[in-house]
């Protein structure tokens, strides 16, 4: 059984082969092969010890043969077989990072589904310079902590500042969900705003006021 987070991911999963970019123990492929949901997968990683890892479980579960273990760094290990891709458990800048790096990789269009510790904003930007859709996207809370899930697919969009910051698909339902993760944003902004108010970064304090602002507007 894997955690609540991975769960989520995988109910995305309904194709052929699935390349896992920063698989650690291969957790997520070996369940989406359990459960259907995929047929074959490389499970990508670049460092030495998860990587490892990963070759471990997938000989435990008898996967040897359907689940290819690479070593490498971001979307280097897959190629134009791969029909989704997922990159999970990290955060947004290094999600986008691994995406822009490797785009020469995506020219087959792969599905993408990608889950963000924090800051998704950079992975909207990136998918949207390379002719990749938002499809779906969904907040899971797992252990206190909220994380987010984006769905793309190839196409074009044009998001504007407020959809690229808070995800044209959750801004359109705002869930409890939703308003939980922006109201903890606003707690935490607001505590270096005060912080700020003894300091004369005047460009700082503007700046985080108006992601408050900003955040105040889309709760209202
Ligand atoms: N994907 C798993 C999950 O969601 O539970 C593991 C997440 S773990 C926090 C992040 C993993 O990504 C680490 O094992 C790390 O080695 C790997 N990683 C980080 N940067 C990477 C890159 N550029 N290419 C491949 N793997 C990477």
């Amino acid at each position: 059984q894997i955690n609540k987070r991975l769960t989520k991911v995988s109910e995305y999963l309904n194709h052929n082969k699935l390349a896992d970019i920063g698989s650690d123990h291969a957790y997520l492929p070996i369940y989406a092969i359990q459960n259907g949901f995929i047929n074959k997968a490389i499970a990508g990683e670049v460092v030495k010890g998860p990587f490892l890892a990963a070759q471990h479980n997938t000989k435990i579960y008898g996967m040897t043969d359907i689940i290819e273990v690479k070593l490498g760094d971001g979307l280097e290990v897959i190629d134009d077989t791969i029909d989704v891709i997922t990159i999970c458990g990290m955060g947004g800048p290094l999600i986008a990072q691994i995406i822009d790096e490797g785009q020469h990789k995506l020219s087959h269009y792969p599905d993408l589904v990608l889950q963000a510790n924090i800051h998704a904003l950079p992975i909207r930007q990136v998918l949207q310079k390379i002719g990749y859709q938002i499809y779906d996207e969904q907040l899971i809370k797992d252990k206190k902590h909220i994380y987010e899930i984006i769905v793309a697919k190839k196409g074009e969009m044009q998001l504007d500042e407020t959809e690229m910051k808070f995800g044209p698909i959750l801004l359109k339902s705002k869930t409890d969900l939703f308003k939980e993760k922006w109201q903890r944003e606003l707690e935490s902004l607001n505590k270096i705003i005060k912080q700020l108010e003894n300091h004369n970064d005047h460009e700082r304090y503007h700046e985080i006021n108006q992601q408050i602002l900003h955040i105040k507007g889309v709760l209202k």
